[in-house]
């Protein structure tokens, strides 16, 4: 199968809101009438975010999902992707079919679900790399950025934190999960559901936005930097699920607080909101059937402080994921 032909069959959909998709030079796009385009890249390398044998599907899945989370953290809404990929060739020398159809099959899932249509990349042999260029629209002053956040404001979270690293420590052998834990965490690292709806909804309402990828502590951190304000934090408000939550004591304790705290791959939005709009965040957490919890609160000053539910100071040292530290 030539490379053309590769395209066509595993990388080729109907792109009727583009002016011009696959198969040209370059793709032809139009963004509605008043809207700004949002523009986010995120790679993923073999070796580095999963291992060489890592399900393809899923792989085709991740790869879209953590590009959405960026642009639902920017309150942009999903228009278009462009797709680079360097594939292994098989022992054959020929391109590895099965997989190409498993990892297009759960990329274009991913993307009918958000209305996302593939326009362009490029395809090339190589170390198994995959890297998204996502682009949404936005009203230019609605986008939520990370330099907003106001002193009184609130600070949220969607979803549940530390479930992804808790289901990674289990696949390193650095705790044991029963199968139903298991069962109950994987999602969260194979599956992440991009808070795109969240994003939207929260236009005009949250006055700061990040998406949690490196841990809530390493990504607030960059909303506090961009926003030059400090925090109030209660560990004991953060959102944790029953599984993480049964094995936060003991000898166990410090793991999955690192889980919470910096553990990554969480892929849920961290946002600023005025503490008048209160009851306008619970509406949507309502509305869009997903846990929203308020944690804490922006102060004037810098640095964050985390207290335990009996008020006393939590040392906060860990750290997001780096890949250069
Ligand atoms: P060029 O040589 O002009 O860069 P390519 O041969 O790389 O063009 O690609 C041909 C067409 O296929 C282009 O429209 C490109 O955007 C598209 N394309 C290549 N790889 C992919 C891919 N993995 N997914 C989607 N579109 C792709
Ligand atoms: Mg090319």
């Amino acid at each position: 199968m030539s490379e053309f032909d590769l395209i066509r069959r595993y990388f080729t959909r109907a792109t009727p809101g583009a002016m011009l998709g696959v198969g040209d030079d370059a793709a032809l796009l139009q963004v509605s009438a008043g809207n700004v385009l949002a523009v986010s890249t995120d790679m993923l390398v073999s070796g580095t975010h999963f291992l060489p044998d890592a399900d393809p599907f899923l792989l085709g899945h991740k790869i879209l999902a953590v590009n959405l989370s960026d642009l639902a953290a920017m309150g942009a809404a999903p228009r278009w992707a462009m797709l680079a990929i360097a594939l292994p060739p098989k022992d054959d020398g020929g391109a590895d079919e099965v997989w190409l159809a498993q990892f297009s099959a759960g990329f274009f899932a991913l993307a009918q679900q958000h209305g996302v249509e593939l326009v362009g990349g490029d395809t090339t042999r190589g170390s198994l790399n995959l890297c998204v260029t996502i682009l949404g629209e936005v009203p230019a002053q609605q986008a939520l950025r990370r330099s907003g956040a106001q002193a009184g404001d609130e600070i949220w979270v969607s979803g549940c934190l530390g479930d992804a690293a808790l289901a990674l420590a289990h696949l390193q052998g650095r705790i044991a999960l029963s199968a139903a834990e298991l069962a109950a965490c994987l999602p969260a690292l194979h599956r992440p559901q991009p808070r795109v709806e969240l994003g939207l909804a929260l236009r005009g309402i949250a006055s700061s936005a990040i998406d949690i990828s490196d841990g809530l502590l390493a990504d607030f951190g960059h909303i506090l930097d961009a926003s030059q304000m400090g925090a109030e934090i209660e560990f004991a408000a953060l959102p944790v699920s029953p599984t993480l939550r049964g094995h936060a004591v003991g000898a166990n304790e410090l793991l999955a607080r690192q889980c919470i705290l910096s553990g990554g791959d969480d892929y849920e939005l961290c946002f600023t909101v005025p503490a008048a709009r209160h009851a306008e965040v619970e509406s949507i957490s309502a509305r869009l059937n997903l846990p929203l919890t308020r944690i804490g609160k922006i102060v004037a000053g810098r640095g964050c402080i985390m207290h335990d539910a009996a008020g006393n100071p939590i040392n906060i040292e860990a750290r997001g994921y780096d890949h250069f530290r």
